[in-house]
């Protein structure tokens, strides 16, 4: 069966707005089997929690549990993946990650790809509106960690 990756993106593009309406940062994830179980979803609480290692990435995967391995999981975000969570991918063996869009910001994917994630990039015009507004309306929250990194 072949996946819809769009279909897969609007799981965590749902997050993403989730947690715009909760005035948190806009960026969703979804862990899903192969087979497009859904495994695990959540969004940056990074506000609400005020806790900034709660990405988007970590919090489905965290959401998702424990799992004897990750060989057979997609991760789905709505933006690239920051270097801690490109890092959580390599870590734990993900094979595939499906992404949004990398236009308001490139994280680790690149270097996902050289190390053999297969990678697809939706360049979703919704996921890059969500993010463009949330940088005009709230440089401050977006620059509070994100600007020092990049
Ligand atoms: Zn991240």
């Amino acid at each position: 069966m072949e996946l819809d990756p769009a279909g897969l993106l609007a799981v965590a593009r749902e997050e993403a707005v989730l947690g715009k309406s909760e005035g948190g940062v806009p960026i969703g994830a979804a862990l899903f089997t192969v087979d497009g179980e859904l495994l695990g979803r959540g969004h940056n609480r990074r506000v609400q929690d005020g806790d900034p290692s709660l990405h988007a990435e970590t919090t489905a995967f965290r959401n998702a549990g424990r799992r004897p391995h990750y060989r057979d999981t997609i991760m789905v975000t709505t933006l690239s993946p920051c270097w801690y969570c490109s890092g959580l991918v390599r870590q734990f063996t993900i094979p595939r990650v499906i992404i949004g869009e990398s236009r308001t910001f490139t994280g680790g994917h690149e270097w996902l790809a050289e190390h053999g994630v297969t990678i697809t990039l939706l360049d979703d015009p919704d996921c890059v509106t969500l993010m463009t507004e949330f940088i005009d309306e709230h440089p401050d929250l977006w620059f509070e960690d994100i600007g020092t990194s990049a």
